[in-house]
């Protein structure tokens, strides 16, 4: 699969400061592909100077295929309402609006508000409709669920899988690692200036490693114990349990979590 985007010795400093010191990655067309990273990580920076709404100071994008950009706060008039929000876009575009598209991110039944009056979900939505008005091949979205309330979400996420199979590459800024965890095909973490990690969550589980805590309940409490091999340790701790005399009153495990994994990344662990 061709590459939809293409990023080499990314460098952005702001004065003396450097936010970015050379970053490195390609994005497949038709992937779900995420910038993660803590507050202040450099994701905005990046995602903006690949736009080309902020220059880097050195470095190399290339960019294959049009782009419609979702800002992570985007503002419009008070009073403009959405639809004609909608047709501005659309004449600037010099296209007409897709009238699924709008009816699926559920924009006719907010028709008649005026902006300031939107909800921050129903904005997110409204933005998302702006951003793809020229039907672009790549998508841009800036922690695009931020916000929002646990329904709205959902919803969103539903719209970006939908993008992903109607072909479009969606590439976004996120903290969230439920939202990339559900969403996301591949992932780079920037930590310090730089991609600490890039690949598949899969990718993510099996470098750092804690596949699984077990968690063991006795009546004197819940103990939890973090594990590479489940069988090794669960026999290990029953028996241990047993020659004390204590008896379980359940056993659970669970796999790692990507936000687990991720903070043991960001920790500097690896
Ligand atoms: P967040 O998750 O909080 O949105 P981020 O990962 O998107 O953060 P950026 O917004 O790219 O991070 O900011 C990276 C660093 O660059 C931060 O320390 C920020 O203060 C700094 N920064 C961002 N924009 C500017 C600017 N225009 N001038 C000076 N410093 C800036």
């Amino acid at each position: 699969m061709a590459d939809a985007l293409r990023v080499k010795s990314l460098t952005k400093s702001y004065g003396n400061i450097p936010v970015l010191k050379g970053i490195d990655f390609s994005v497949q067309q038709g992937e779900i592909f995420a910038l993660l990273g803590g507050n202040g990580a450099g994701k905005t920076t990046a995602l903006e100077c690949i736009e080309g709404l902020r220059a880097c100071d050195d470095g190399e994008i290339t960019i294959n295929g049009k782009i419609g950009i979702q800002l992570q706060s985007s503002s419009l008039q008070a009073y403009i309402r959405p639809l004609e929000a909608v047709n501005l876009f659309s004449k600037w575009n010099k296209t007409q609006p897709d009238s699924e598209m709008l009816r699926s991110l559920g924009i006719y039944e907010i028709s008649k508000k005026r902006y300031a009056d939107l909800s921050t979900g129903q904005k997110r939505r409204l933005h998302l409709a702006l951003a793809l008005i020229g039907n672009p091949d790549i998508v841009f979205l800036d922690e695009p669920t931020a916000g929002l309330d646990v329904e709205a979400r959902h919803s969103l996420h539903e719209q970006i899988k939908q993008l992903k199979k109607q072909g479009k590459t969606i590439i976004l800024a996120s903290h969230d690692m439920a939202e990339v965890e559900t969403l996301c095909d591949r992932i780079a973490i920037l930590k310090d200036g730089k991609i600490a990690f890039l690949g598949t969550i899969g990718e993510l589980t099996a470098a750092v490693g804690k596949h699984y805590t077990l968690h063991i309940t006795t009546p004197r409490g819940r103990q939890s114990y973090d594990t590479d091999h489940l069988t090794q340790t669960l026999l290990e701790k029953i028996c241990e349990y047993h020659d004390k005399e204590i008896e379980i009153t359940d056993v659970r495990t669970d796999r790692g979590t990507l936000e687990q994994h991720f903070i043991d990344i960001a920790r500097g662990e690896q």
